[in-house]
């Protein structure tokens, strides 16, 4: 198993929405296959909001303060991984290793990144709607199609455009800071 690139402790498997994820019981940091990452964040429903679930803003709170600014070396590999996001329209920065296809999300940063496709596929405010046709948040099924035919890439891939870029460069799209959107989402 894995350590944890921040505190070193070993990883362990634990499920989250019927998908195996590793998960450090120090930081509560997160390290999961793009794959599995792109399946929790389309497939699986958000839980209920029930009087355990925290608010978007307290998971915003919880995010900004575990947020690790420094970049990691890969927990497999040891190569240094990119910080980038999934989709611009989620401010929600995590740690790529392009080698192991593989992603670290700091605490918070899974359920947050979940929380928010949700919740910006589902709004109905004008604003939200707007800024989603333009950043084309359905481009993430392409993302997992792609994903699962590593064959189309290349010039097939380039072909589909901008919204089949992965990962997104950071900072593109919608200039969003996480709080800005929270607060925007009226939860
Ligand atoms: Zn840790
Ligand atoms: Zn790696």
């Amino acid at each position: 198993m894995p350590r944890c690139p921040g505190c070193f402790v070993m990883l362990t498997m634990t499920n989250y929405g019927g998908v195996n994820v590793k998960t450090c019981n120090s930081c509560f940091g997160t390290w999961i296959s793009r794959v599995s990452l792109m399946h929790i964040v389309r497939a699986v429903e958000p839980p209920d909001a029930g009087p355990d679930t925290p608010s978007l803003k307290d998971l915003a709170a919880l995010v900004t303060e575990g947020h690790n600014k420094r970049r990691f070396p890969c927990p497999e590999c040891r190569q240094q991984m990119t910080i980038d996001r999934l989709h611009p329209m989620i401010p929600v920065d995590m740690q790529f290793c392009g080698k192991c296809a593989y992603v670290w999300l700091d605490v918070g940063k899974l359920a947050m990144t979940q929380r928010l496709y949700h919740a910006l596929t589902n709004s109905t405010d004008p604003k939200i709607i707007e800024i989603r046709e333009r950043y084309a948040l359905a481009s993430l099924g392409m993302e997992v199609q792609k994903e699962r035919m590593p064959a189309i890439g290349g010039a097939a891939a380039g072909a589909l455009g901008q919204a089949m870029r992965y990962p997104t460069p950071y900072g593109v799209g919608g200039g969003f800071d996480l709080n800005t959107l929270v607060g925007m989402l009226d939860f």
